[in-house]
């Protein structure tokens, strides 16, 4: 019998749910010092979806430093955890493989295991037949290839959650299980307590980690948590003959499985391509140590595809077809961090089927982050602010469900976009885009113009590949058009923040790194840092007058930039409005861009009267358009924003003046493609906030002379105090004009790894792929240095020579730009 659980009146941090994510962030906050924690679970620990895991312990798969590290280091304490708490975990060091039966994914594991390699995880490829050596009941005859780490393998989901939980407790923190918190408790914006079953505990810090009811819960306090559970399976035969328990877990997304040894008979686990999300109106509260009752119909199929890969399964009988539920998020990434809405209220759930492999990971990175202030690995990508509210509407998470856990197994091409829960958010020209032949993709819930398909043929992907796909051509077509003539570009998406009040050039300085307060007509390219002197946000700010400035950031920033401008806006006579919906930005790029703009306004757009950076309103037509001369993508251009109402009109203005001129519509590729040959850095994808904004080469951009210094600005000066630097962000040319870069392909210098490629395009001018990658070294880093150097990237496995530079290799001089 349980004994009624005494609950504290108070507590420096409070973890709500005793899953392994729970119990992990308690272990580290108290491991790292801070034993003034309180654990509160509503039933027992593992009692939600911990206790039926299946318990692969995997490092390799992923193609982000994060998620790599966090596996490892998972990995390494549940080895250790015993010794530590003499509590078993059940790890077993039985290794892993992957296994790879088509083209696309033999090209995929072999990028991943040159960056996994690079990062640490001991990966060999395996031929055929040694896979069938190591796992001799799986049928090998169409297996291309498999992937090998040999310290992978499996643990036991409760025990290593007892063990997280023991060890908590001997470093003081408190757990009490069938407690539950109802509410938490709010004062000025910043968490107060916590409401409990057992009554309220003051605190300063909440952690929800409560799995699948963590979006009910952030609910309560009017934070969003856009997860949502589906049905996840794994089967569990009868014994069989000649398995044994010590050989490797096998998966085999081709044939949607992963097998492993149980209780003498063989586990297999499915990621079905099209899933089943469950109970979308709300988790019972009262579901624990539950069960799902199997959709037989539905998975039979996968069922038998993937037995067919250890034939000898189908004779074995069934022991159980266990069906539970776990949390899937919209782009099959962890939700960690501060909510936006409500300072100290910390998140860590949504794990996507990988609780259990990287909960210590995250349970270390959370628990870093809460007591110094400040993350000390890339959060970009798991970042709770990412994530829009309407991504917690019942509509979206019952569509984009159904599509999330498929992926986990899908062949992840790189250009691929989740399909479903689409045109959440549209432009208003999306229509007229479309009948110019447009391909969408989701950006940020928008849809946004990937490329343009010619007249007669259609926008469509005929068939994802690594290599050049139907659309190349015409990607190859706006990326010229840019550099020779003039092209339109629809970025509606991106994030605008109006800034007034009498103080707001005081905030906006003291936020950035740059000086945006000196004269009212300019834009000004700048980060925001934070003390550490690393980038929070990558930003324009444009001065329209003393008491009226805009912020524009990218569409994957925008949460974490409006965050931290309000909270800097705070106490001060600075108010930040979001005016993201209000206007369209159109963009017309290219050395004919002021031929085309000449025409349809009077404004006086020569260079003497419109320099580069220059801000002002112009008449396009009907509409007063504010339009600022700057460019993302290296050649004379100028931004247009547009209010909404106006800006179909605008747009057909622009249209029909670019006739004469050849204009093009360009998307998101040519973007991608034209600012990576002039190394335009972009947050989030190739800088981060680890990244020192010395070492990301925006040195240039900060201003450390101007009065009042800026958040980071010690920091900086310390680090250019320092010496020269060894860590640099450096422009890769790949010079053979056939591979493609996308991301994550290691770079070599002199034949040793020192480095990964963060983003990478395709450079039509420059003549290959080119990418932005960090390299450190043992010396300092300038040109001289770098061209001393033998350079290759590793692309699948292949060795490519390469350039690299600091300056931008396509113009270096910016002669394009200021013309
Ligand atoms: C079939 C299956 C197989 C899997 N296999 C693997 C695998 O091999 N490897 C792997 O890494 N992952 C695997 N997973 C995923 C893994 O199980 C999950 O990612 C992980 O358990 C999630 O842990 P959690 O702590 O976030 O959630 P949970 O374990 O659900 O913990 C949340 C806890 O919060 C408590 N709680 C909820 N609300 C409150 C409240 N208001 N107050 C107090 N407490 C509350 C709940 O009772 C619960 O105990 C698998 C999942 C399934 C379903």
């Amino acid at each position: 019998m349980m004994t009624e659980p005494i609950v504290p009146q108070s507590a420096r941090i409070v973890v709500i749910g005793g899953g392994i994510i729970g119990c992990s962030v308690a272990y580290h906050l108290a491991h790292m010092g801070c034993s003034d924690v309180v654990l509160l679970e509503r039933d027992r620990l593992t009692s939600g979806t911990t206790w039926h895991a299946a318990g692969l312990i995997v490092t390799f798969g992923s193609t982000s430093e994060t998620s790599t590290e966090m596996r490892k280091y998972s990995r390494d304490l549940y080895a250790r955890l015993e010794a530590e708490t003499g509590q078993a975990t059940g790890f077993k060091p039985v290794g892993f493989i992957g296994v790879a039966t088509d083209a696309d994914r033999l090209e995929e594991y072999r990028r991943v295991s040159a960056f996994n390699r690079y990062c640490g995880v001991d990966v060999h490829e395996l031929l055929p037949r040694e896979v069938k050596n190591l796992f001799p009941l799986a049928r090998a005859d169409d297996i291309l290839a498999g992937f090998y780490v040999k310290d992978d393998g499996r643990a036991n989901p409760v025990d290593v959650t007892m063990a997280l939980a023991k060890g908590a407790r001997l470093k003081g923190a408190k757990i009490v299980e069938g407690v539950s918190v109802n509410g938490v408790l709010q004062q000025r914006g910043a968490v107060a307590g916590a409401q409990t079953s057992h009554g309220t505990i003051q605190c300063e810090t909440v952690v929800n980690c409560a799995g699948m009811w963590a979006r009910e819960l952030g609910e309560l306090s009017g934070v969003s948590i856009p997860l949502q559970a589906a049905e996840h399976y794994y089967l569990i035969t009868g014994p069989l003959a000649g398995i044994g328990r010590d050989w490797p877990v096998l998966e085999d997304p081709g044939s949607y499985g992963y097998f492993r040894e149980e209780g003498g008979g063989l586990m297999i686990g499915l990621f079905e391509p099209v899933c089943a999300p469950w109970k979308v109106d709300g988790v019972p509260k009262d579901f624990s140590f539950g069960e799902i009752a199997p959709d037989w119909e539905r998975m039979t199929p996968y069922l038998e595809t993937a037995m067919a890969r250890v034939p000898a399964a189908l004779g074995a009988g069934i022991k159980k077809f266990f069906c539970g539920p776990e949390s899937f998020t919209p782009d099959l990434k962890p939700i960690v961090g501060e909510a936006p809405e409500m300072r100290n209220y910390f998140v860590a759930a949504g794990l996507n089927s990988i609780g259990i492999l990287s909960g210590a990971g995250i349970g270390r990175l959370l628990a870093h982050w809460i007591l110094t202030g400040a993350p000390d690995t890339d959060i970009t990508g798991i970042n709770i602010d990412r994530l829009q509210p309407y991504q917690s509407n019942p509509e979206y998470r019952r569509t984009r469900t159904v599509e999330s856990l498929g992926m986990v197994y899908q062949c992840h091409y790189p250009t691929r976009s989740m399909q479903s829960a689409r045109n959440a958010k549209r432009s208003p020209l999306h229509d007229r885009l479309a009948a110019r032949g447009a391909y969408f993709k989701d950006v940020s819930g928008w849809e946004g113009a990937d490329w343009y398909a010619p007249i007669g043929a259609e926008a469509k992907i005929d068939r994802l590949s690594w290599g050049r796909q139907n659309w190349f051509p015409y990607w190859r077509a706006e990326h010229e058009a840019a550099r020779s003539g003039v092209i339109l570009m629809d970025m509606s998406f991106m994030s605008k923040f109006f800034v007034h009040g009498r103080d707001a050039g005081r905030v906006l300085n003291s936020l950035s790194a740059n000086d945006v307060d000196s004269e009212a007509g300019r834009i000004t390219y700048t980060q925001w840092l934070n003390e550490r002197g690393t980038i929070e946000a990558d930003v324009t700010v444009t001065k329209f007058s003393e008491d009226h400035f805009m912020v524009v950031a990218s569409d994957n920033a925008h949460r974490h930039a409006l965050t931290r401008l309000r909270r800097h806006c705070e106490g001060a006579h600075a108010f930040a409005n979001d005016v993201t919906a209000a206007y369209a930005q159109i963009n017309i790029q290219g050395p004919r861009s002021r031929e085309l703009l000449r025409p349809v306004t009077s404004a006086n757009m020569s260079n003497e009267e419109f320099p580069f950076r220059g801000a002002k309103e112009i008449d396009i037509g009907l509409a007063r358009v504010l339009c600022v001369r700057i460019t993302y993508l290296g050649e004379l251009g100028y931004e247009l924003y547009v209010p909404i109402e106006q800006a179909t009109r605008v747009y057909e203005r622009l249209v029909q003046a670019g006739e004469a001129l050849g204009m093009k519509h360009a998307g998101l590729q040519a973007l991608a493609s034209l600012r990576m040959e002039k190394g335009y850095r972009d947050y989030g994808h190739d800088i981060d906030n680890t990244d020192s904004v010395l070492e990301a080469g925006l040195g240039f951009a900060v201003d450390l002379k101007k009065p009042g210094g800026f958040i980071g600005r010690d920091a900086v000066r310390a680090k250019k105090a320092a010496g020269p630097l060894k860590r640099r962000l450096v422009q890769v040319l790949v010079q053979d004009p056939e591979p493609l870069m996308f991301r994550a392909e290691v770079v070599v210098r002199n034949g040793k790894p020192v480095g990964y490629v963060r983003a990478a395009s395709y450079g039509f001018t420059l003549g290959g792929a080119v990418g932005l990658a960090m390299i450190d070294a043992d010396a300092p880093i300038d040109q001289a240095w770098l061209d001393a150097q033998r350079w290759e990237v590793d692309i699948a496995g292949t060795r490519y020579p390469a350039r690299a530079s600091l300056k931008s290799m396509y113009d270096p001089d910016m002669k394009k730009v200021r013309v």
